[in-house]
Formats: structure tokens, sequence, C-alpha cells
């Protein structure tokens, strides 16, 4: 059976990685990005680089977006050039960036008012499984839909798991996100103690992520603050806007999710002290002080 042609609007870290997976696995691929630079290495590598998410979308049968926020994910599908206005009738179209729920549900509208297949399908896992092909998609939508576009799915990710209509794949991954917000601002807190109480830092760290708190995500934290390595895999802005999210999400649903707002408040300073474009792990940078509140 012949490939579908696919569009990767988004060649960040994560919209590059999944763009070479298609390549390798052999599907016809259009990419679209605001900084043109970022499509050379994929045009290099065989894709067809469009000058607007529109163009990209009039190629392909499965346009996904893997973009920053509420505010690109607008701007690349239903902007003047952008990807609705390109697609055609029988195209899926498929929002893998962590998104509001609001948001996606307009999103959806629009999209199915004019006749498209939509899926929400935000995933789990970062740079290097991008790459491979070991992404978890959290999908929202049309059971068949979904099923039409598993041939993709399947190079891109490990496991899709269908989580029931529109709006459900970003509620589990704003979910899943706070909760590791939250675990990370607390190990900050850990940290501020260890250097405070003058324990040896090293063997402290050792004894959390091993014992009970050592959690994947905090071990991927201690890992990276005892290396000193911040280079970005997921970028701590778009932590906070995750948290940010998820806030919001729970406030129109009558929740209120009192930590998580603590959480935000440490990732939130970690910005203004400019550390945004660093690893999310680089909120550790935080522990040589108590958090503001
Ligand atoms: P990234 O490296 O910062 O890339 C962001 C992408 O969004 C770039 O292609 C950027 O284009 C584009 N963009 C930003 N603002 C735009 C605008 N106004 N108009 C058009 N395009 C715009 O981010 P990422 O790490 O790939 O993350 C992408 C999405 O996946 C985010 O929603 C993130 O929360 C989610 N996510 C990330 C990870 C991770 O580990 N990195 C894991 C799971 C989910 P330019 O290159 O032109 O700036």
């Amino acid at each position: 059976m012949s490939k579908p042609s696919v569009a990767i609007l988004g060649l960040g870290i994560m919209g590059s990685g999944m763009a070479r997976r298609l390549l390798s696995a052999n599907f016809p691929l259009s990419v679209y990005n605001r900084n043109r630079e970022k499509c050379i290495p994929l045009a290099e590598a065989g894709a067809f680089v469009a000058a607007t998410p529109r163009e990209a979308a009039s190629r392909s049968q499965i346009i996904i977006s893997m973009v920053a926020d509420d505010a690109a994910s607008h701007i690349v599908w239903l902007g003047e050039s952008g990807a609705l206005a390109g697609a055609s009738p029988k195209s899926i179209l498929i929002e893998c960036s962590t998104l509001s729920i609001g948001w996606i549900q307009d999103l959806a509208a629009k999209a199915t008012g004019k006749g498209f297949q939509f899926l929400d399908a935000p995933v789990t896992g970062t740079k290097p499984h991008a790459a491979s092909g070991e992404l978890l998609f959290l999908v929202g939508g049309s059971a068949e839909t979904l099923d039409e576009a598993r041939p993709v799915f399947s190079v891109l990710g490990r496991d899709v798991i269908h989580l029931g209509p529109v709006g459900s794949g970003a509620l589990m991954k704003l979910i899943n996100n706070f909760l590791c917000g939250v675990q990370v601002a607390s190990f900050v807190e850990a940290l501020s103690l260890i250097n405070a109480g003058g324990l040896d830092r090293s063997k402290a760290i050792s004894i959390l992520t091993a014992g009970a708190p050592g959690s994947g995500i905090v071990k991927r934290v201690a890992e990276r603050t005892m290396a000193n390595d911040f280079t970005p895999n997921f970028a701590l802005r778009w932590m906070a806007k995750d948290i940010a999210y998820a806030l919001d999400s729970a406030s129109t649903r009558g929740v209120s999710l009192p930590i998580a707002a603590t959480a935000l408040v440490a990732f939130q300073q970690a910005i203004a002290e400019g550390h945004g474009d660093e690893d999310f792990s680089a909120v550790s940078k935080l522990a040589k002080r108590p958090i503001d509140r």
C-alpha cells in the first residue's frame, strides 16, 4: 500500500525529529517552519520545503502541527496562509503540540466545520524519542480517524492511546505535565535544603533518586543538574506554558490546583532570571535560595 503524504508544520526540537523519522520511513513529506533556516537540513534529506502552511497542507493527506503554543497553532492553521486554507476535503488534521483545551476545541470546531477530520494528539517523550519514533501519542477524536492515521503514528511512536473525544488527549497531556512540573519544583526545594544544610550534594541526590522520590522526571532533572548541562530537550518556557494551561483548564472545570500554581511560580521565576530557553531542568538553578512566593 502506498504511504500517505504528510506535512509537518513546525521544525523545532520535536517537529524536526518527527520529520526526519518520516523521511527515513519513505513517507512523501512536506515541511514548513517560520524560520526557514531550520528547513535546510530536511530539504537536504529529501523533504519538500513549503513557503506557507497552506502550501504544505495542499500537498498532503495527513497534516501534523508541532509548534510552540496556542498562538503559534492559530497562525499555522488559521492564518492567512494557514493549513486550513490549503487542505483538501479528505485530509486528516492532527494537532500534536501541547495546547490549551479551549483552543483545541475551537480549532476542532473550525476544522470539522469545513469538513475535515481532526485529532488532538499531543505526545509524551522528548527529543530522543521524537528522533527514534518512540513517542507516546495521547489522542482525542474519532476512532475511525485515528485508525486512518495509524500508519503515521506507528512510525513516530511506540504507542497510541485513544482517550475519547477531541480535547481528551490535550487534557491528559496537561495533567501529565503539571504533575511533572510539581515534582521538579519540589525537587528544587529539596536541593535548597540540601545546600543550606551543608549535605554532600552528590550523596544526597543519589539517595533521593535511588529511593521513593526518584521518579523518572526527578531522575532526569537530577542528572542534568549534576552534569550542569541545560541544553534544551524541552525548553523551560514550555513547561511554564503547560502548567499555566493546566491551571486554566482546571479552573474552567471548577478544580483548583494550588500545588501546580506554586510550581508555576518557580518556573516563571526561572524565566524572569533568563533561563526560559534552557532545558526545564534549569529551574534547579533557583536552588541557591528559596523560591519567591
Ligand atoms: P521548539 O523547539 O521551541 O519549537 C517550537 C516550534 O514552534 C518552532 O518550529 C517555532 O518556529 C514554532 N513557532 C513558535 N512560535 C511560532 C509562531 N508565532 N508562528 C509559527 N511558528 C511558531 O519546541 P518543541 O520542543 O519542538 O515543542 C513543540 C511542542 O511540543 C510544544 O507545544 C511543546 O510543549 C510540546 N512538547 C515538547 C516536548 C519536548 O520534550 N521538547 C515534549 C512533548 C511535547 P521557529 O523555528 O520559527 O521559532
